[in-house]
């Protein structure tokens, strides 16, 4: 996913539309892949196939469509649109303070806080073998999972967000695509078997070091139940929501946009944002945000 943006200039940045393979001419990189082969996931029946799309560094070229760059707070609705801004790249946002690595990884032996050779900022340093523990952000993946016009999410029965709505997700394995991980996410908490369709929203949580890509995604049965990590799973129309009752900012952002599409009959939509939390705050208050750098398909 994350190849999928290309920074074109100081102010704009453009995503290609998802378009079937046959039909796209690569300038730059195409990635794409069948789940069938799949050997690290437990829903392999449930794979289907997801189209990825290129890149390309055309202006002109009549597939690319402009992002419309907002800012918005949690207070207004994810359409309040009030002001454009230039994307910054190199901007950092104030994150919440890391665990402090004091032992290597590698050999055992302590660390020290110091500046690496070369780098600007203060890692953990083996003392003995001179490797460096760099802590970088997480990727969490999860589905948008349509069914009769209604939304899956999950009540999870695990902390943080004991009891708390979400949708279906959790952190990316080693070996396994994002969609990949979303399909498995979607089968462990709900037990549903889906086909991902398309990339929804990628959403990035700086203060956390977490990176959200969701998928839109149908069942391929029709069959949930909890599975070990939920309380309960349900199909809810989306007037039902439970607003009130979501677990984390992540999943606020996601319904809200999704919710917004749908009302404006947009529903191929794909967002970024950038989820600012306010410094200080817990994970519990999923309102203590602001959303920059919001950039949507047309
Ligand atoms: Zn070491």
């Amino acid at each position: 996913m994350l190849r999928a943006f290309q920074l074109v200039d100081s102010s704009s940045i453009q995503l290609q539309r998802w378009k079937p393979l046959t039909s796209l001419v690569s300038s730059i990189s195409i990635t794409n892949r069948s789940f069938s082969s799949s050997t690290s996931c437990c829903c392999s029946s449930s794979r289907g196939s997801i189209l990825f799309s290129q890149i390309s560094s055309s202006r002109g070229n009549s597939l690319f469509r402009s992002f419309r760059i907002s800012s918005i707070s949690s207070q207004s609705s994810v359409d309040d649109v009030s002001s454009s801004k230039s994307f910054s790249s190199t901007t950092l946002q104030p994150t919440a303070e890391l665990p402090k690595v004091s032992f290597c990884q590698w050999c055992g032996a302590a660390a020290k806080q110091a500046i690496p050779d070369g780098d600007d900022k203060i890692r953990s340093i083996c003392t003995a073998c001179d490797k460096v523990a760099y802590q970088n952000p997480k990727m969490v993946v999860g589905c948008l999972v349509e069914h009769d016009n209604m939304i899956l999410l999950c009540k999870r029965k695990i902390q943080p967000g004991y009891g708390l709505w979400c949708l279906p997700s959790g952190y990316m394995e080693m070996g396994e695509s994002a969609a990949d991980g979303a399909a498995r996410e979607t089968l462990e908490e709900a037990c549903a078997e889906v086909k991902i369709l398309s990339p929804f929203a990628h959403l990035d949580i700086p203060y956390i070091g977490n990176s959200y890509i969701f998928f839109r995604a149908k069942m391929t049965s029709s069959e949930i139940s909890p599975g070990p990590e939920s309380l309960d799973c349900r199909f809810f129309p989306p007037s039902d929501i439970p607003f009130d009752s979501l677990a984390f900012s992540s999943m606020f952002v996601a319904l809200k946009l999704y919710v917004e599409d749908l009302k404006a009959g947009q529903t191929t939509k794909f967002h970024y944002c950038t989820i600012n939390k306010r410094p200080g705050s817990s994970a519990s208050d999923i309102h203590a945000y602001t959303l920059v750098d919001h950039f949507r398909s047309q």
